[in-house]
């Protein structure tokens, strides 16, 4: 059977029951029957529903999909290093949230959500607006006031509803739940959060399966990504597990985190040795999609970066846009959040060169 398992307190409810998080508030995590199976991979679409028998959804006529994952990986140089490069800013929405949207809006209709509320700086918020367009959803996203024009015009564009919030990403979040409590103009919306639902994660576990899979079941020795919330790093930890379980892998890569010096909690938690995450004061920073200063599964992703030999690195803001003029000018339109990631490998290839590397390029510019 499908549950959903509470982290702090243990209570277990079955994934037929439309919920976001623990009566006593705390996070979910789901266990489920489906597993991976690559009997059939060969005769499927490359989208990520090629690998179908590992995604909770129950019935097939629930899914919610543009086709999306399967994207493509090139290989480049940087630093006269080679890497490989995988282009999340090819998805449908513009970036790699859409492996967590397609999941959890799927589940949303399986729930027979009608209207949902989202809180997002950026691209969680049109992701899940555009997913929640194809579904026909009523969709209001929660932003803070500095969140970048092109992405609010993009889920205006796309029929959500756009309420700007005063204050930190902290108030944004507490506005979209009380909205989901009270009731909103949308009628009793479900609260959707991205940071918040396990079947985001259900879905950015895809990356790690794609990325064997078109390196003909070889790992890279190191992946790199920018870290917000940690979602497509999550994701990959599980992805990567599920393939060692099945025999199909015979190791996990490296998976190393980079956030901006501006704001760096798990970076802070990992050089103090600590297993948990405080919440940092952040400043500013170009890198709006990673500016998370107190992400819920920090605990986690601490966890997956050290069972993985990983670590977590910061880069400056210089570096940033720096990284980001380098992979413009050699044709990958990639936002500022992603240079995160490419900002890190500079630093990281200085130290270790012997290693294979992969890096995503998670979102595209205009923002
Ligand atoms: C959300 C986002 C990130 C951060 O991802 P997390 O999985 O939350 O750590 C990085 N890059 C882009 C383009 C994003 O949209
Ligand atoms: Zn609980």
């Amino acid at each position: 059977m499908t549950r959903l398992m509470c982290r702090e307190c243990g209570t277990a409810t079955p994934a037929s029951d439309p919920i976001s998080r623990c009566r006593c508030g705390g996070l979910l995590t789901l266990e489920s029957d489906a597993h991976l199976s690559l009997d059939r991979l060969t005769e499927r679409q490359p989208s990520l529903w090629r690998y179908r028998e590992a995604i909770p959804i129950e019935h097939d006529e629930h899914i919610v999909s543009f086709g999306e994952g399967y994207t493509p990986i090139v290989s480049g140089s940087l630093n006269g290093k080679p890497v490989l490069l995988k282009l999340e800013y090819l998805s449908p929405s513009g970036s790699f949230k859409d492996r967590g949207s397609t999941v959890l809006v799927s589940k949303l209709v399986e729930w027979s959500v009608e209207a949902l509320v989202e809180d997002s700086s950026g691209n969680g918020g049109v992701s899940l607006a555009t997913y929640g367009a194809r579904a026909g959803l009523r969709c209001t996203v929660y932003v803070p006031e500095w969140s970048p024009s092109a992405k609010v015009l993009q889920m205006e564009r796309v029929g959500a509803r756009v309420v700007k919030i005063a204050g930190s990403r902290h108030d944004v979040e507490q506005a979209a739940r009380e909205a989901c409590e009270s009731g909103d103009p949308t009628g009793n919306p479900f609260y959707a959060g991205h940071n918040w639902s396990p079947y985001f994660l259900e879905g950015t576990k895809t990356f790690a399966y794609e990325v064997a899979e078109q390196l003909d079941w070889k790992v890279p020795d190191v992946i790199l990504f920018p870290v917000g919330n940690g979602s497509l790093l999550l994701g990959s930890y599980t992805g990567f597990g599920d393939l060692m379980n099945l025999g199909i892998v015979g190791r996990m890569p490296k998976l190393v985190g980079i956030q901006p010096e501006h704001c760096g909690p798990i970076v802070e938690a990992f050089e103090k040795g600590v297993d948990h995450a405080d919440p940092v004061a952040a400043a500013p920073t170009v890198a709006k999609g990673t500016s998370i200063p107190d992400p819920p599964r920090g605990r986690w992703i601490l966890e997956a970066v050290r069972r993985s030999g990983g670590m977590m690195m910061s880069v400056s803001e210089n570096e940033i846009v720096e990284a980001m003029n380098t992979l413009h000018r050699g044709g990958y339109f990639i936002e500022p959040t992603s240079a995160v990631a490419v900002a890190g490998l500079k630093k990281y290839v200085a130290g270790f060169t012997e290693e294979s590397i992969l890096v995503p390029l998670t979102g595209r510019a205009l923002s």
